[in-house]
C-alpha cells in the first residue's frame, strides 16, 4: 500500500482500499496464534494532503473481529473502528528542532510524526499498527460480563452456580455463627 509522493496533488487526495488481514505480518501473527480473528478484511481510508514541511494522513480504518472474552472465555465479534492522523515527514521537521533547543522534549509519536525515506510512503506499517493500537488489551464479551466461576467454572452469565449455596457447609462456616464478646 504505496504512494508516490510526487503523485499527491495540491488539493490532496483520497484513497479507499480493503485488505485481508493476512496482508499484515503482525495481524498475521496474531491470527495464527489465535490471539484473534479478523471476520471481514481492512476497510481501509486515507485522506492524504501534502503540507508545507510533511505529508498529512488522516485515515479510518474499519473491521470485524473475533476474540475470546477473558471473563468467561466465550468468542465474540466487535467491530473494531480506528480514527488517526499521521504526519509523514522526510526529516525532522524545524518546530521540533525549536522544541528540542528550548529544552522541550517530543518524541516523533509524541506528535505523530513518522520518517520516511525516498520517494514512496509505505503505508502498511502505519495501519497495522493502528489496528492493534485500537484493540482492546483485555476484550470483554459485555460490560456486564459476570465470567466464570473460580471454583466449578461455570459461566455465571447463563445463571447462577450452587457453589454460593455450599458455602456455609465450608470449613469457615462455623465462624458465621460464631458470636464474639
Ligand atoms: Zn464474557
Ligand atoms: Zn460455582
Amino acid at each position: 500500500m504505496k504512494i508516490d509522493i510526487h503523485h499527491i496533488p495540491t488539493q490532496g487526495l483520497m484513497l479507499d482500499v480493503e485488505r485481508q488481514a493476512q496482508h499484515f505480518s503482525g495481524l498475521k501473527a496474531m491470527m495464527e496464534n489465535g490471539e484473534c480473528e479478523f471476520v471481514e478484511p481492512l476497510a481501509i481510508h486515507l485522506d492524504v494532503l501534502p503540507m508545507k514541511d510533511f505529508i498529512r494522513v488522516k485515515g479510518r480504518l474499519d473491521t470485524t473481529l473475533r476474540q475470546d472474552c477473558v471473563r468467561c472465555l466465550e468468542s465474540f465479534e466487535y467491530p473494531l473502528q480506528c480514527r488517526f492522523i499521521l504526519n509523514y515527514s522526510r526529516e525532522i521537521p524545524q518546530d521540533l528542532h525549536n522544541a528540542e533547543t528550548e529544552g522541550i522534549e517530543l518524541t516523533a509519536d509524541q506528535i505523530g510524526m513518522v520518517f520516511f525515506e525516498g520517494e514512496e510512503i509505505d503505508f502498511t506499517d502505519a495501519i497495522q499498527e493502528q489496528a492493534i493500537l485500537g484493540m482492546p488489551f483485555k476484550p470483554i464479551c459485555k460490560a456486564n460480563c459476570k465470567g466464570l466461576c473460580p471454583r466449578c467454572g461455570k459461566d455465571l452469565n447463563f445463571g447462577p452456580c450452587l457453589c454460593n449455596e455450599k458455602e456455609p457447609d465450608g470449613p469457615f462456616a462455623v465462624l458465621k455463627d460464631l458470636k464474639l464478646p
